[in-house]
């Protein structure tokens, strides 16, 4: 006879199909279920009562923190005086009209109108479409080529999964799609030409971006889309000049720029936008994760009024927008991101990020880059990796199957804390909750260390 906790281990097993997860060793119970009951703060609980300080904020977006009852109650008073409405033919609800408000308020000054959707993937398809769309109303309807960069995400749609340039998210997908390009990764730590300084590298980039549209030809390019720091492909900030480059490459060639911030909006750098930050002029800005704190799904494209003006140019012509999602703007959804937002803003929680985030990277540093299998300590804000090398001097890498990342990020779990595995290389990530304090920092720090240690010696 199963008791209850064996019953659900089955049930998972047998019923349960997990985003992201081995299939195979899941349902044969080689690799753990893991049932999480309740969180506060930094910390998260699972069924056998064992405490973790998650340490990247479920995926980068618990920004806000667990158990905030100011964004619960809010859920709950919406649901309770109207649960859905839908945002079709110009309807609304006091808390989707509000949200649109409180983002544009936030978001850099040449933007104007936010389209809602309800994950990270589902706004940048509907950023793919508004860049089409658009093209089409300017009558250049060759115009439609889309460049990304290798290590981007951008989703796991078929068209954002063809945007995200990681191959596990293409294998046995038959990704990625055309009319999606790749051009190199700004990831100064992995370059090729290691003579090169950062400045030069941010050179080479803007150099391969420009190659790229030359040969494709500029009046087939339409936009390039870019996180304004790497996120899933390695949590990489760019180096030095990069953004600049890169804007000076798009302007001369009439391409859009989408700024996928699903993971830097709302504070994760230290700043609101990560476009600001690096001082980047999107026509599209993507959001999620930190609208809501992922307290409730939902997403939005945030269009420049360059864009809007295109747009709606060719409404007399092409009618109503053929595009929308049956839960956009969600009122539940929405009423979450106002509790979120003004959260953030009333506990000044990005005041936070801009005073431990440095005070982390730094303490990660101090502890780790002396390591010899530590190649490099990085990041930006509340976004931090820790890469590691078989070979410092000759910055040679672990082979995949030796799965150190993976390892290392098994021992922390083991000490109380969960940091992520990034999927391509050995390199351990962190992104946590907003409200992190030192002492929390230090723990992690130490922990990491001990982990470090463990595996490598
Ligand atoms: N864009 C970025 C930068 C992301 O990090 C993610 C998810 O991690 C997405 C898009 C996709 O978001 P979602 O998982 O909500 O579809």
């Amino acid at each position: 006879m199963l008791d209850a906790s064996n019953e659900r281990e089955a049930f998972d097993r047998d019923h349960f199909f997990h985003p992201s997860t081995h299939m195979g060793t899941h349902a044969r119970g080689e690799s753990p279920t893991r049932v999480i009951t309740g969180a506060e703060g930094v910390r998260i609980t699972d069924a056998t009562g064992r405490t973790h300080v998650d340490a990247f904020a479920g995926l980068y977006c618990v920004n806000a923190g667990y158990g905030r009852t100011e964004i619960a109650d809010a859920i709950a008073k919406q649901a309770h005086e109207l649960a859905y409405y839908h945002a079709y033919v110009g309807h609304g609800t006091d808390a989707s009209i509000q949200l649109s408000k409180m983002i544009i308020d936030r978001a850099p000054e040449h933007m104007s109108r936010v389209y809602f959707g309800l994950s990270g993937s589902d706004a940048n398809e509907t950023n793919i479409k508004l860049i089409w769309f658009y093209n089409n109303v300017l009558g250049r309807p060759e115009k439609k080529k889309i460049i990304s960069r290798w290590r981007g995400y951008h989703g796991s749609g078929v068209m954002t999964g063809s945007l995200t340039g990681l191959q596990l998210f293409h294998n046995a997908f038959d990704l990625p799609r055309a009319p999606i390009l790749h051009t190199v990764s700004p990831y100064y730590f992995r370059r090729q030409d290691r003579s090169m300084s950062e400045a030069q590298f941010s050179q080479y980039c803007a150099d391969q971006l420009e190659e790229m549209i030359l040969a494709e030809g500029p009046d087939t390019v339409a936009a390039f889309i870019g996180e304004p720091v790497l996120g899933t492909g390695g949590i990489v900030p760019p180096p030095a000049g990069y953004w600049q480059k890169i804007q000076a490459v798009l302007d001369k060639y009439d391409v859009m720029l989408v700024a996928d911030e699903v993971v830097t909006g709302f504070g994760r750098l230290g700043s609101m936008f990560g476009s600001d930050h690096y001082g980047m002029k999107p026509d599209l800005i993507t959001i999620a994760k930190g609208l809501t704190s992922a307290y409730a799904p939902l997403s939005g494209s945030i269009v420049s009024k360059r864009m809007w003006d295109g747009l709606v140019s060719g409404v007399d012509e092409l009618g109503a927008f053929g595009h929308g999602w049956t839960y956009s703007a969600h009122p539940i959804c929405a009423a979450a991101g106002v509790a979120n937002l003004k959260l953030i803003d009333d506990l000044a929680l990005i005041d936070n990020v801009r005073e431990v985030g440095p005070y982390f990277l730094a303490g990660l540093k101090d502890a780790l880059e002396g390591h010899a299998n530590v190649g490099e300590v990085r990041g930006e804000g509340l976004l931090a990796a820790v890469e590691f090398v078989a070979d410092k001097d000759d910055r040679r890498f672990f082979d995949a199957s030796e799965k150190v990342g993976p390892k290392i990020a098994a021992a922390l779990f083991e000490r109380g804390v969960i940091g992520r595995a990034m999927p391509e290389g050995d390199i351990l990530g962190f992104a946590p909750p907003f409200c992190l304090t030192k002492e929390d920092a230090d723990l992690i720090v130490a922990k990491t260390k001990e982990a470090v240690r463990h595996v490598l010696g």
